[in-house]
């Protein structure tokens, strides 16, 4: 096992990662920018390290900054976290030519999964099902007309680097297409340096359903049931339940075991999630992230598995701690997102955290690296927290949120804890009855 680790991230999952070192006895270094001097999670650790300026280009995504860290302060792995260069497969490889474990799968699965059409064409060949689509890159108009009329319309146009919910389109008919094709590509461009696209029919009332996978990078691999994240905005999550309030369980050991089967053939490494839009009793597969989520601490109270302590032992080549029929569901929960953030523009909003308080009781977690006094600083993500509860049912899941919300205290900035309050009153998320388009279709009835 290792003696320390280095976090190359910062924020709540930065705190999160040093957690599981404590317990594991394992020394945890921080690294941060200077505008992060004063962060919880860098006080947390037992050593920091200093390794640029406010931009993440500088600092958390400078390859020699972090490799330096590591040779200064010896530390034998790095958790790269959740974004950042957690799915940088050339990072590995670098990682790899110093003799640093990457905590996470080989570079060649990142690499596969990070291009989106290579990533599908596996899915595909591995017995997973895809959304109707373009076979690989479409190249012009006329191309993409061709498609379009053979899978039928409305189709969405995505990016094949993409990520973020940055790089889609979608559109109505053949007459919006050319506008759509063009906006996706130089959108792709500007912001993945790759203009690549593809197409895939666009589903109407799907829900966004993802599973998520163990590997042993031996062949072996689990799977931990699913997460329900439909509640979404401009594509990106904003509350996320498991088990899902649509999947049977029926439902959920065949897609389970579709999943698992899939990344054990391919000798994959620690955590990952297959994402997928659910419809009509349909699974479509959609992309495969090789790392750990902003969600996943959902699966972790169901299951009560730490599943950064496992991928600790898995890099560190030990077994993991669970087969698949130790994986037995044990209740309900839901995580909501709270962001610095003005609803209903969303505009970021940093600034001083003048009043804290957070909640705490049966059954609640919260993971942030928030406290009074704390600057959020205007350079990163706006995502300040988690609020995570655990029901013996979803019924009970839902009053403890209302409760732990009712409880919580951020003051000094606009955060998204209103939304939430808010939404929990709606029918709907009471009867966990909504798609991808709920959310938005809310949001515009409500604040226009
Ligand atoms: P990203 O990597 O940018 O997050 P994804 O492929 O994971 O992109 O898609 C993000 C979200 O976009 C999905 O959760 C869903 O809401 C929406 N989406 C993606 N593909 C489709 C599709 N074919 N039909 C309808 N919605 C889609």
């Amino acid at each position: 096992m290792f003696d320390k680790i280095l976090i190359a991230n910062r924020g709540e999952i930065a705190l999160r990662v040093i957690r599981a070192c404590r317990e594991m006895g394992i020394a945890s270094v921080a690294v941060h920018s200077t505008a992060d001097a004063d962060a919880m999670y860098v006080r947390m650790a037992d050593e920091s390290v200093c390794i640029g300026p406010p931009p993440s280009s500088q600092s958390y995504l400078s390859m020699p900054a972090l490799i330096s860290a590591c040779e200064i302060t010896g530390a034998q792995a790095i958790h790269p976290g959740y974004g950042f260069l957690s799915e940088n497969a050339g990072f590995v490889q670098m990682l790899e030519d110093h003799g640093i474990t990457f905590i996470g799968p080989r570079a060649e699965h990142i690499r596969i999964m990070g291009d989106k059409i290579t990533a599908k064409d596996t899915m595909k060949a591995l017995g997973v099902p895809c959304v109707p689509g373009s076979d690989g890159g479409v190249n012009d108009v006329d191309e993409a007309k061709r498609v379009a009329a053979a899978i039928g319309y409305p189709v969405i146009i995505k990016a094949t680097a993409g990520g973020g919910g940055r790089g889609m389109k979608v559109a109505q008919d053949e007459a919006g297409l050319e506008v759509a094709f063009r906006t996706a590509r130089a959108e792709a461009k500007a912001a993945f340096g790759n203009p690549d696209v593809y197409i895939e029919k666009y589903l109407q009332k799907p829900r966004h359903i993802e599973i998520q996978i163990f590997g042993n990078g031996k062949g072996r691999a689990v799977h931990l049931g699913e997460r329900d994240c439909s509640l979404q905005r401009r594509h990106q999550k904003v509350l996320e339940e498991a088990p899902g309030p649509a999947i049977t369980a029926e439902e959920r050991a065949r897609i389970g075991k579709t999943c698992a089967d899939a990344v054990a053939k391919i000798g994959y490494a620690g955590a990952g999630t297959i994402e997928f839009l659910y419809e009509d009793g349909e699974f479509y597969f959609i992309e495969m992230n090789t790392r750990l989520q902003v969600e996943h601490p959902v699966t972790e109270a169901i299951f009560g598995v730490d599943l950064v302590r496992q991928q600790i032992r898995v890099a560190a080549g030990l077994p993991m701690e669970f087969h698949q029929e130790d994986l037995v569901i044990n209740g309900h929960s839901i995580e909501v997102r709270i962001n610095a953030e003005k609803v209903p523009g969303f505009s970021p909003c940093p600034g001083k955290i003048t009043q804290y308080h957070a909640p705490g009781g049966l059954g609640v977690r919260m993971d942030s690296a928030l406290y009074q006094g704390y600057s959020i600083p205007p350079y990163y993500d706006s995502l300040i927290g988690k609020l995570i509860v655990h029901g013996r049912d979803r019924t009970e899941a839902l009053a403890r949120l209302s409760r732990a919300l009712g409880e919580l205290i951020v003051d000094g900035v606009d955060t998204t804890v209103p939304l939430f309050r808010a939404l929990l009153e709606e029918p709907d998320i009471q009867d966990g009855n909504y798609s991808i388009h709920w959310l938005e279709r809310w949001l515009e009835k409500h604040y226009s």
